[in-house]
């Protein structure tokens, strides 16, 4: 209705234009008819242009042909205008109707083109991504082989890496085998000119390139490249068997698509690259030289599984250098390394890594088929496991040249700069962990030298104290017996003398005893004897030995044991020199006279020996200290009392080795109370260890 009624304005305002400006040429109102039917046409479809003819007919009859009685038609020529005019409008007619349809469709695979799009974009995965563009152009082109060309930045070459095929002739042939420079055959014109293709019939064109051994035939192709920025990804390229089988409407679509899969891989590389950092940065700190204790096979499977993270490589091998001089196989890794281990490489020469060991080479990129520059061990060796791409990434500490990882892939693979750049970083800090694992081992060397010169000088100290004992025994026998007048009368000075070189030796003695005892302690010597013996003798002896010093001094020594046995198990030698140093240290310890109280009893099933003094004291902050080897308080007060700080180590190790334990209570000028705590011997149990 509104058709008829814009048709019926326009008519009337034409017609009465006409009429104003007496134009008699029916011919210019045809023209001017058949044009706003074929407007009609293509804004409101065929059916309101087919009523406005109609309309237009019936409006010409009345205005235009000179008037007469009822319809006007009355002569032939009135019928041959009018069906000339009736035959071009509907000419103009189905030609709009035709193109409006076509771009209807086009419409449609635009519309369709968006719901795919969303799809494309929002993968992260560049493999996906492939996948999606495949799928999603078969939804608006009805190709029938979809080629995708990634770019390889660094061999600068097109690499195929998706191929889609859909029709018998494109399945039969390997396209994966095709490597493109820039320039070569149609993709790699694309590629270049950054233009797309469309070309109707490619068996008449010369620059098409198929593999090798392929037939050409006749198909349309559209070559398109992806490109964002100024940024290069590849060549999207589709296929149709036939001449003229793919349109400009296809290349349009393609174009698009073609740009949205390019913006998908920027976005995807960009993910994947902020993934690998975070990765390479965990694995910088995972190679963290903090744990010494691991062992070498694990510091290399790190390092290794570290490249192996940031590459993805299918293949993947560590080789350190070691103490040989040689490159020794450190771990062997990657995604398709074979389950049941494969042999490990022989030791590599100086000479062999010659070519990675230049320090001008902080990474290299191979093509093992064709790298001329790759020595025979690592041709052999890539050939053999059908590599297509390696790195190999020297690791450098300082001037040395340490070791190197040999990454391979098995598909064709490139890396962009900031990739090996990622890898490098990583490779620097492997140097260093590998660095550090050989200073420690160095350390370790070291450690071990000065074990042996403690253990002998441990071994001196067991055989000197030995050694001193014997003509000590004798010097102390001589003395006794001149002591005693069994040599004769001794002048009164003589005898002076002689008491405090009876004195002397005693101390001698008991230093001697303690550095024996130490030196078979620090031996790891276990209880040499185990037996029952009532632990009160042993007090009793240790009493009446330093008693002659107590009495020097005109000091006091009381003694209270229990009326019944005190049974140990354990070793009456040892446990006599623990209660040796703690009495002489009651003595050595006293500014006056000494007063020592003794105590042995039994309680609570457990055996208690105390030794009291009421000396100097200790000050509390030394008590935790005090059973350390060597240690002694020090006090300007003390300088003159002589000792060496390893009668209570002695004391607790051997009070500890019979199971029991040894504490002590004190204040400072209000003297000491050390307490030694053992358990009760069950006849015929094991010794404690
Ligand atoms: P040494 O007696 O050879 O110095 P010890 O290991 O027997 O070594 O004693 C360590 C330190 O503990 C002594 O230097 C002394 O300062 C302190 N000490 C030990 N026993 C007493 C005590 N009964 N009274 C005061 N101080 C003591």
């Amino acid at each position: 209705m509104a058709a008829i009624g814009a048709v019926g304005i326009v008519a009337v305002g034409l017609g009465l234009m006409a009429m104003a400006l007496g134009i008699p040429r029916v011919e210019t109102f045809l023209l001017v008819f058949v044009l706003l039917v074929g407007a009609i046409g293509w804004r409101l479809g065929r059916g309101p242009a087919i009523a406005a003819t109609v309309a237009f007919a019936l409006i010409s009859d009345y205005f235009f042909l000179p008037p007469r009685a009822g319809f006007g038609i009355a002569t032939v020529s009135d019928v041959v205008r009018l069906g000339t005019g009736i035959l071009a409008a509907a000419a103009v007619i189905q030609f709009v109707h035709v193109s409006r349809r076509q771009q209807i469709l086009l419409e449609k695979r635009k519309d369709l083109l968006q719901d795919v799009s969303p799809r494309i974009i929002e993968s992260l995965d560049a493999e996906e991504i492939l996948n999606t563009v495949a799928e999603a152009t078969l939804k608006v082109i009805d190709y029938q082989h979809f080629r995708l060309y990634r770019w390889d930045e660094a061999a600068e070459r097109l690499v195929l890496v998706k191929s889609v095929a859909r029709a018998e002739p494109y399945e039969r042939t390997d396209w994966y085998t095709l490597k493109l420079a820039l320039g070569q055959g149609i993709t790699g014109i694309a590629a270049q000119t950054r233009k797309s293709f469309l070309i109707p019939d490619v068996s008449q064109d010369s620059r098409m390139v198929y593999p090798v051994g392929t037939v050409p035939m006749e198909e349309s192709i559209l070559s398109v490249p992806m490109v964002t920025g100024d940024r290069l990804f590849g060549v999207l390229s589709l296929a149709r068997l036939g001449a003229r089988s793919l349109s400009t409407e296809d290349l349009r679509l393609m174009e698009s698509i073609a740009a949205q899969t390019a913006l998908a891989l920027a976005n995807a590389e960009q993910y994947a690259a902020a993934e690998l950092t975070i990765k390479a940065l965990a694995t910088i700190e995972a190679l963290q030289p903090t744990d010494a204790g691991l062992p070498e096979p694990e510091v290399d499977r790190r390092i290794l599984q570290g490249f192996v993270d940031l590459s993805q490589a299918d293949l993947a091998t560590l080789r350190v250098l070691q103490a040989d001089g040689r490159y020794h196989v450190g771990a062997t890794g990657g995604l398709h390394w074979p389950a049941d281990d494969v042999p490990m490489g022989a030791p590599l020469s100086q000479a062999q890594v010659a070519w990675l060991a230049d320090p001008r080479v902080t990474a290299y990129v191979a093509d093992p088929e064709s790298d001329a520059k790759l020595p025979e061990w690592a041709r052999r060796g890539t050939e053999l496991a059908g590599i297509k791409a390696s790195v190999f990434l020297p690791m450098r500490a300082g001037q040395r040249f340490v070791g190197f990882a040999g990454l391979h892939w098995r598909r064709p693979r490139w890396l962009r700069a900031e990739q090996l750049r990622r890898l490098q970083l990583v490779a620097a800090q492997a140097a260093i962990a590998l660095d550090t694992r050989q200073a420690l081992g160095r350390e370790r060397g070291r450690a071990e030298a000065l074990a042996e010169l403690e253990r002998a000088r441990r071994e001196f100290m067991q055989i000197a104290s030995h050694e001193l004992r014997t003509p000590l025994t004798v010097i102390r026998g001589y003395a006794s017996l001149l002591e005693d007048g069994s040599l004769g009368e001794m002048p009164p000075a003589a005898r002076q003398a002689l008491r405090t070189l009876m004195d002397k030796s005693t101390e001698m003695r008991g230093q001697v005893e303690r550095m024996l005892l130490l030196a078979r302690l620090e031996d790891g010597a276990g209880l040499p004897q185990s037996t029952e013996f009532d632990l009160r003798t042993v007090v009793t002896d240790a009493v009446d030995r330093v008693r002659p010093q107590v009495e020097l001094k005109q000091g006091q020594l009381d003694l209270k044991l229990a009326a019944t046995p005190m049974t140990v198990l354990g070793d009456p030698e040892r446990l006599a020199t623990a209660v040796d140093n703690l009495l002489q240290n009651a003595v050595k310890f006293s500014a006056e006279p000494p007063r020592i109280e003794v105590t042995g009893n039994r309680e609570n099933g457990r055996l208690r020996l105390l030794v009291r003094d009421h000396g100097i004291g200790i000050p509390a902050a030394a008590h935790a200290r005090l059973f350390e080897k060597f240690y002694r308080v020090s006090d300007p007060e003390l300088h003159n009392v002589v000792g060496t700080g390893i009668g209570l180590y002695l004391v607790r190790q051997v009070v500890e080795s019979h199971g029991g334990r040894v504490d002590v209570q004190s204040r400072p000028g209000e003297g000491s109370t050390f307490e030694i705590d053992l358990p009760v011997a069950i006849p015929g149990a094991a010794p404690p260890e």
